[in-house]
């Protein structure tokens, strides 16, 4: 069993990025800049816009935060949106989600420039991906296939399944993993919660994927020998024991399928660390696109 350091890698990419930000300083040239908008004061979501934040500052970025409060109407934020697109000085920029429930995401999402949505949640975006043209990638899928694009994973004619469906993650896991190209050109299952028979579905699959959320739902006895394990899921279990009051796990029981498993992402320090890493390298290519629109 080999571990999908996501950690390491994410490092790896930051540490490349990085390079490529200290040349553009040293040439003068103007380097990315990414914004977050944050509305409310979600405990999760902070903890996410901080560790994009802080993961810019790192690779030598610029940032900046936008913090709006949870009262904050659809008006103001589209608003804020407009400013964001308007902005010369910003490449990219992300809305954190979930959004407070006033306000209409899918309204939200779609008045982000495509050029600037480096989450590539615009449609315009999603549809390009599903299309394979070049586009942003979301950031979470874009990171699962970087990982088994570094690890080697062999993807070709595997049946993968994919469970969840969330615009996020599932459904677009689901389109790239079928996609020609490598990592892709698998045949791929795509479950959620109305599948019939899904035990025996992942007990079929080379390789699963999976975002549903819900603690250690993957079990030992779910999966095949060898089969590779891919865990999106980050669930805050409370726990009195730990210092912050709880503990983060995954979907996968990882103590024993990693005993069966031939490759797995653990949790936390597999697919959440990529995530951001790739949420860094869709900012260089937006920094790129405006530098060529221009
Ligand atoms: P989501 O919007 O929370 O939706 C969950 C999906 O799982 C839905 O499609 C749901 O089916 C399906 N589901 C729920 N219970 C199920 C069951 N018992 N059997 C089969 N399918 C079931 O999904 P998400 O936003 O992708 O989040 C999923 C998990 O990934 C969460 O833990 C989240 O925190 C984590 N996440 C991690 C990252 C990262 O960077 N690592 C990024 C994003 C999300 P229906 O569609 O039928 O309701």
């Amino acid at each position: 069993m080999e571990i999908l350091d996501g950690k390491k890698v994410s490092n790896e990419i930051k540490q490349e990025i990085a390079v490529q930000v200290a040349k553009m300083r040293e040439k003068g040239e103007k380097v990315p800049h990414l914004a977050a908008i944050l509305v409310g004061s979600d405990g999760a979501s902070l903890t996410y816009v901080g560790s994009k934040v802080r993961s810019c500052e790192k690779v030598g970025f610029e940032s900046t935060l936008v913090k709006m409060p949870s009262t904050t109407s659809e008006l103001e934020l589209l608003n804020k949106i407009e400013e964001l697109n308007k902005n010369e000085d910003i490449d990219g920029f992300i809305v954190q989600l979930p959004l407070p429930p006033q306000i209409d995401t899918q309204k939200v999402l779609l008045a982000v420039d495509p050029d600037k949505d480096v989450d590539g949640f615009h449609p315009m975006n999603f549809g390009k991906m599903a299309l394979d043209m070049s586009t942003f990638i979301p950031a979470t899928p874009f990171g699962i296939l970087e990982l088994l694009e570094r690890y080697n994973v062999d993807t070709k004619g595997k049946h993968t399944v994919v469970i969840g469906r969330s615009h996020i993650v599932g459904r677009p896991m689901s389109i790239l993993m079928g996609r020609k190209g490598w990592p892709g050109n698998s045949t791929v299952t795509l479950t959620h919660s109305h599948t019939k028979n899904i035990t025996q579905i992942i007990s079929q699959a080379d390789i699963v994927i999976s975002a549903l959320g819900v603690p250690k739902f993957l079990k030992a006895e779910m999966i095949k020998d060898d089969a590779v394990i891919i865990d999106v899921g980050i669930t805050r279990v409370a726990d009195d024991s730990y210092e912050k009051g709880y503990y983060i796990t995954g979907d996968v029981d990882f103590e024993n399928v990693s005993k069966k498993a031939s490759f797995i992402t653990p949790v936390p320090g597999g697919v959440g660390p990529m995530t951001i890493a790739m949420l860094l390298k869709n900012t260089l290519l937006a920094r790129d696109r405006h530098r060529n629109r221009k």
